[in-house]
């Protein structure tokens, strides 16, 4: 890599990647300490403008933090410091931390944070200074550890390390830019996108990444009869434009869309999304259909927090609050029958609140379609699902898996006309990955990729 900071183009690649995380941002460079805020990295980009362009080092790590594990204060903003030893920023949620924190407390009275991460973190320096050797510590940390993650880190001497989990729930793809002999890891290929960077390939579940001054080397650590990549990654969690796993989300939403179409062929006059996320499934419901997709709902950038997505907030209010931005074109719907097109349903709250919308501006039916299968479980591999009771299919139908009475029962409940979920059939031909490539815990409650199962935990638990 060339002699040149790295400290901008991590806040470039950071802004890339916000639509992850909107809690909190954080970058570590070697011989700094960490740079930490709350709240987006463009605002805190510019606040700390000074001190990012005093950073020399050439090498760094960032992150922007949706918890799912931990409350969002700047104490728990990644990267996280592990004695001075190293910083760890992760994506995903460990769900065993009952597990570790007996072993790791033993040594470390660390327990003023509980997050997951900084658990791990410490964790992996016991078995680093048993090892001397990333990969085998690597090796030894993921026997231990059940859940998902994808980690970066950077040494004390100036090592970036990229680890994917064996089960590859959530995305980590390597990129490179020989402008500036740079390469670069980011969860997804948006981020390398936006520093103009070549897209080389997905880091494999089970790999770790390591550059150094001895250049770029990828050694495996750990091995998994199966993956379970994360379908949310398609539907809702990924940027339209990145690549993950082989498939292109803006492609996999478009598919959705089509499987939809044919499972519901409902009768109406106009198409319309949910924003942001469930636009290329309108557009391709339209396409199938061949009932005109139009822009019934808007997001209102103009607003505070109009540009913010309302399912990774942390509390109710916020999201709410954010759902309330959405503002309803009505001449698009005035006096017609239409489909809305939306992601997920989680609590039932926000499509509630767009049904009534449109209703109060003209529309005459509303039907809904939904690209993702009803989620009736908690997810604790990254996804911040609420506990069982909260979600609205649990509540609607307990456990029953006939998809065609749910679809009645939640219709009911947020007031449409008709509803149409997704299954996992339908999930799996839209996003091109094989049943056997993806989890599906939250829909079926079998977490079949766990290495136990986990602790049910309330919403307080998981957030103190
Ligand atoms: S439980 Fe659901 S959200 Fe969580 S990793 Fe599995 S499919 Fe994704």
């Amino acid at each position: 890599m060339e002699k040149q900071s790295v400290a901008e183009r991590i806040v470039k690649g950071l802004a890339a990647l916000q639509h992850r995380g909107q809690e909190s941002w954080g970058i570590a460079v070697p011989g700094e300490p960490i740079l930490k805020g709350l709240g987006l990295i463009g605002q805190g980009a510019d606040a700390n403008a000074k001190k990012i362009l005093s950073f020399t080092s050439n090498r760094g790590i960032g992150h922007v933090r949706y918890s799912t594990r931990g409350r969002t204060t700047l104490e728990n903003a990644h990267p996280l410091d592990i004695r001075g030893e190293f910083a760890i920023a992760q994506n995903g949620t460990i769900a065993n931390t009952e597990d570790l924190e007996p072993i790791v407390e033993k040594e470390f009275p660390i327990l003023g944070s509980t997050t997951d991460t900084k658990l791990a973190g410490y964790r992996l320096l016991q078995h680093y200074r048993a090892e001397h050797d990333w990969t085998r510590a690597f090796h030894k940390l993921s026997k231990e550890l059940s859940g998902s993650y994808s980690f970066v880190m950077i040494t004390h001497d100036g090592e970036v390390l990229a680890a994917r989990d064996e089960a590859g729930y959530r995305p980590l793809c390597l990129g490179y830019d020989p402008d500036t002999d740079t390469h670069i890891v980011a969860s997804e290929s948006c981020a390398l996108t936006a520093l103009q960077a070549d897209f080389v390939r997905d880091v494999q579940p089970g790999e770790l990444v390591s550059l150094s001054e001895n250049g770029l080397k990828i050694t495996r650590f750990a091995d998994s009869p199966r993956h379970y990549h994360c379908p949310f990654e398609y539907t809702y969690f990924g940027h339209p434009s990145s690549r993950i796993d082989d498939h292109y989300v803006y492609d996999a939403r478009r598919k959705l869309g089509r499987v939809l179409a044919r499972k519901y062929p409902f009768k109406a006059d106009v198409v319309i999304p949910v924003p942001d996320s469930a636009r290329p499934a309108a557009l391709g419901y339209s396409e199938e259909s061949g009932i005109p997709m139009e822009e019934g709902l808007m997001k209102d950038r103009y607003r505070r927090k109009g540009s913010l997505r309302s399912f990774i907030e942390p509390t109710a209010k916020s999201r709410e609050e954010i759902v309330r931005e959405i503002i309803t074109i009505k001449p698009v719907v005035d006096g017609k029958d239409v489909i809305v097109v939306d992601d997920s349903i989680v609590r039932g709250t926000s499509s509630r609140n767009i049904v009534q919308s449109l209703r109060d501006a003209g529309a005459k039916k509303v039907f809904m379609v939904v690209t993702f299968p009803p989620i009736r479980h908690p997810c604790y591999m990254g996804i911040d699902f609420p506990t069982r009771e909260e979600l609205l299919a649990n509540k609607a139908d307990g456990e029953t898996l006939n998809i065609a009475e749910l679809n009645k029962k939640v219709a009911r409940e947020i007031g449409v006309d008709g509803l149409g979920y997704n299954d996992i059939n339908g999930l799996s031909e839209g996003i091109g990955l094989g049943k056997d490539e993806m989890c599906f815990a939250c829909v079926t409650g079998e977490y079949l990729g766990l290495k136990k199962d986990p602790v049910l935990r309330t919403r307080e638990e998981m957030k103190a």
